[in-house]
């Protein structure tokens, strides 16, 4: 969400005729768009703003912004701290960027934040018209903002508000332009994506409806989402995710804990046997589904006997692969006031690392199962490692690298693979067949030679 929220940021910018720079020290304007879900987020945001102030001393005329879920919480603490910034804008009011920077160039700094959003300007999809989109074959969709739930541990409905989805035509509308723009792959974005819907008819969710008629779209072939929440994945949304041959057969259902204690001082509003039987029905509707989770270790008050529950469900759950997490608290949640049930350093570590290695042999079991399967994959370009190699992604969001061969395959296409090879993370391959070369058009450059 961050990373889409950075990239329309990128997009009014452009609009009002600024040019990407090389680097932050050449820049006139640079804005810092924060995430405060990750632990250190104020240490990376000051050590980058102290990094700026002897440029900033430098050239004068340069601007700085702070932006994001940082900003929204610590506001006028970021100029008392950095007195070089210029403008500081909170989540709710991201579109006014651009008319900031150019106040605060007229009068100086200014800290503008807005304490709770305006809906019709979260509902207005031309921020996200304007997006400067990283990859020209694929694309995020952010269908709602905010969240309704109140996870003890998260911070995102105080930074991000409550829950506004965007209305559905200008959602099918947006698909249309980035299936016109030669967009292949759409990642639908929301906290909540289940409930999607669920503000604008007064009661019933329309995730399914939306995925069916994203799927609709001749040119958007595959489609992907994230996050579910467990207790609102319904029956409908699995069987449009059965039906729509566009959507593709990967969930990412986070579990957090499988112990039904901890699930409830989680405010997590289901037990681990609900869970279960939520992925069964989805495991028995959606062939070759690939499941994948986020799991928090040393969640406060956990104890041994709650950690085995959680192996135990995770053993059951047979996960393609996890994002797993030490608890650390974040400021105003209501964990974070769970002091003294805080679980020792050194007890969440050796948690952590047992549950890592249940996940990682799962994982390997997964991937050693795809060895000798064919498999679509969508190019992304040379591997990181090894420019001798190329990667992509199969339909199940499996990170797949194989060699570049003969073929000058462009990113955006779509190949044919046979799996020979599978890792933890990842999966090796050899290069069967090119379906179609890559749906975007490539802007050539007049003056290179
Ligand atoms: S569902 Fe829970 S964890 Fe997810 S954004 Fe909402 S409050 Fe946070």
């Amino acid at each position: 969400m961050n990373e889409h929220d950075s990239e329309r940021l990128a997009g009014l910018l452009v609009g009002e005729g600024l040019v990407p720079a090389d680097d932050e020290m050449s820049a006139d304007v640079v804005v810092f768009n924060t995430c405060t879900i990750r632990e250190n987020a104020d240490l990376k945001l000051y050590s980058a703003l102290g990094h700026l102030k002897s440029e900033k001393e430098r050239r004068p005329g340069m601007q700085i912004a702070v932006g994001g879920c940082m900003a929204q919480k610590d506001r006028e603490r970021i100029i008392e701290r950095a007195g070089w910034v210029d403008v500081v804008f909170g989540t709710h009011n991201l579109a006014s960027a651009p008319a900031l920077l150019k106040r605060a160039a007229a009068e100086g700094p200014l800290v503008e934040v807005w304490d709770v959003p305006d809906h019709e300007a979260a509902r207005d999809m031309a921020p996200a018209l304007y997006a400067v989109r990283e990859l020209p074959w694929a694309a995020w969709m952010t269908i709602q903002t905010g969240c309704d739930n109140t996870c003890a541990y998260c911070i995102v409905p105080a930074v991000r508000g409550e829950e506004i989805s965007r209305p559905f035509e200008d959602l099918v509308a947006e698909g249309e332009m980035l299936a016109r723009a030669g967009v292949t792959e759409v990642t639908v974005l929301g906290q909540n994506v289940n409930s999607y819907g669920r503000d604008i008819t007064g009661r019933r969710p329309l995730f399914a409806d939306l995925l069916r008629a994203l799927g609709e779209i001749e040119g958007i072939e595959r489609i992907r989402f994230t996050s579910p929440h467990p207790k609102d994945l319904r029956p409908e949304t699995i069987a449009a995710m059965a039906e729509t041959p566009a959507v593709c057969p990967q969930l990412h259902l986070p579990l957090q804990s499988g112990s039904d204690r901890v699930l409830s001082a989680m405010r997590r509003g289901y037990s681990a046997e609900r869970y279960l039987a939520r992925l069964a029905d989805a495991r028995s509707r959606i062939e070759d589904l690939h499941v994948t989770t986020d799991l928090i270790v040393g969640f406060p008050g956990e104890t041994e006997a709650d950690f085995e529950e959680t192996l135990a469900v995770v053993a059951e759950a047979d996960y393609d692969g996890a994002y797993t997490f030490i608890f650390s608290p974040r400021e105003g949640t209501r964990a974070a006031a769970m002091v003294e049930d805080f679980v020792a350093p050194e007890t969440i570590a050796e948690r952590f690392s047992r549950l890592k290695e249940v996940l990682d042999r799962s994982a390997l079991r997964h991937h050693e199962a795809r060895e000798g399967l064919c498999e679509e994959v969508l190019v992304e370009g040379p591997s990181r490692r090894n420019d001798q190699m190329l990667s992509g992604r199969t339909r199940q969001g499996k990170l797949v690298h194989f060699p570049v061969g003969e073929h000058p395959l462009r990113p955006g296409s779509l190949v044919d693979v046979t799996v020979t090879h599978g890792a933890p993370y990842h999966l090796m391959a050899e290069l069967v067949g090119v379906r179609r070369g890559p749906r975007h058009k490539t802007r050539l450059s007049v003056t290179g030679a």
